[in-house]
């Protein structure tokens, strides 16, 4: 009989992995509480880029954090929120901000990327329709400390044949002529893509739809049941969901899927901002990274996209106006054509942060048949397909499991398990 799966979450995570698995040959089911096409999997700004790799969490963080959290407009904003679980992962990201962490978990995201880019061209052989752009990415700073720190941090990517070659400001400007006489230099990283998210959502449900993937919509999961160890079912809308394997790819809110599960993972949300301008006043050959903004800007077919900030606190997808404010008045510091008119068509999206950086990709400890795929902070559209290989892996078991094992350890989810009947310090 064919093994059948429940992947929770149909965000371009749990998405790509009801794919892969359905590519296997298993009957696969997608739940999700909303309609597809929506939440951050569709609000980013469609980067593939192993090269930004490193890890949120990085030496010096507490210090810019500092700084910044006094102002409301800027790129990181924690919210001053006494609930038990926020302050848990603050205090759990600050651990992790030291220089042998970050050279661990750098270390670890650069072996997972290793085939990120053939995964997405494969995605295209397969007969996956979905706007793919292979112009590279180029970063830009004002000044030569911002320059050098992302230098640093995406050296060890060569290893796996990503580069970011150093320019002039010059020379930047000879690239993208948009860019302002402030930019002291440059990064150029050919081998980076980037995607219309929307596209990548919109092609995968599509293919996943042609290989008999079942899809539920509006129907958040309430509910686990379980015999022993072995999950048996989900809940969700008042309906129970039998099946051999469950994957839970609920994003954001994947901690409170864990708990029903009987295992608090640290997952929580880390808001970005962004808007689309259609008025052609900023035109870019590829997608830049403006650095001290750290503001991406994204040339798509029909429009380009702006996409930054980072906002610790709640569960609220409400746009901030101050938010969008500062993106532009950041981007504009780059490139003087940004236009200044306010962003009625703002969006907000809902990235699933970790405490150390890194996605939660793995079987849940103490249960026989529930993966964790989450937790991919600022890259998951990127670590889609990787993760989805990962996962199908795992279910198989066997030989398919022992070949990602090495890969996949830095990132299972017991590093956040209970242990001696306490919770794990950061979950
Ligand atoms: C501004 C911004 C820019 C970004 N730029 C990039 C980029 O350039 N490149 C990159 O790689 N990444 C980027 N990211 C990060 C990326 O968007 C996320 O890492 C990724 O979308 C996470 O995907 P997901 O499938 O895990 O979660 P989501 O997209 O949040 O999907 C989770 C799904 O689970 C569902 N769900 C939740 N709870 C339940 C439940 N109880 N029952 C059923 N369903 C449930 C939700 O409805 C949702 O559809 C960016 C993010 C933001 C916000």
């Amino acid at each position: 009989m064919t093994d059948h799966a429940v992947i929770v979450g149909a965000g371009v995570i749990g998405l790509a992995t009801a794919y892969r698995l359905a590519r296997d040959g298993r009957a696969v089911t997608v739940v999700d509480a909303a309609r597809g096409g929506s939440g951050a999997s569709v609000h980013n700004a469609g980067w593939v880029v192993p090269i930004l790799s490193a890890p949120v969490p990085a030496p010096g963080m507490l210090g810019t954090a500092l700084r910044w959290m006094l102002r409301k407009d800027s790129p990181l904003y924690v919210h001053p929120s006494p609930r038990p679980e926020h302050v848990r992962f603050m205090v759990g990201m600050l651990r992790h901000c030291n220089p042998r962490d970050f050279r661990q978990g750098l270390e670890a995201l650069t072996s997972l990327n290793e085939r990120t880019v053939d995964l997405f061209d494969e995605y295209e052989k397969e007969g996956l329709r979905f706007e793919h752009h292979r112009d590279g990415a180029l970063m830009v700073f004002h000044t030569r400390e911002a320059m050098r720190t992302y230098e640093a941090a995406t050296a060890p990517l060569e290893r796996v044949g990503h580069t970011a070659a150093p320019l002039s400001g010059d020379e930047a400007r000879d690239l993208e002529p948009a860019l302002g006489a402030h930019v002291h230099g440059g990064l150029l990283c050919p081998r980076e893509r980037h995607v219309d998210p929307a596209s990548l959502v919109r092609g995968l449900t599509e293919r996943c739809r042609e290989l008999g993937v079942r899809f539920l919509w509006d129907s958040p999961v309430t509910g686990i049941r379980f015999r022993g160890t072995v999950a048996t079912s989900v809940i969700a809308g008042g309906e129970e969901f039998p099946a051999d394997h469950f994957v839970l790819a609920a994003g954001a809110r994947t901690s409170r899927l864990s708990r029903l599960a009987g295992v608090p993972l640290p997952v929580r949300p880390g808001k970005g901002y962004g808007f689309d301008d259609t008025s052609g006043a900023v035109a870019l050959r590829r997608p830049v990274y403006l650095g001290e903004a750290k503001v991406t800007v994204t040339p798509m077919s029909d429009r380009v996209r702006f996409a930054g900030t980072m906002e610790f606190g709640g569960f609220d997808e409400g746009v901030d106006p101050r938010r969008l404010g500062g993106i532009v008045r950041s981007a504009r510091d780059f490139l003087p054509g940004v236009p200044t008119t306010a962003r009625p068509d703002g969006w907000a999206g809902l990235r699933p942060m970790t405490p150390d950086g890194l996605p939660i990709v793995g079987p849940l400890p103490g249960r026989d048949n529930v993966l964790v795929a989450s937790g991919h902070c600022m890259l998951g559209v990127t670590l889609a397909p990787v993760t989805a290989e990962i996962i199908a892996a795992q279910v198989e078991g066997g030989r398919r499991a022992a070949d990602v094992a090495e890969t996949a350890r830095p990132f299972a989810p017991r590093r956040f398990a209970r242990r001696r009947g306490r919770t794990a310090p950061d979950a």
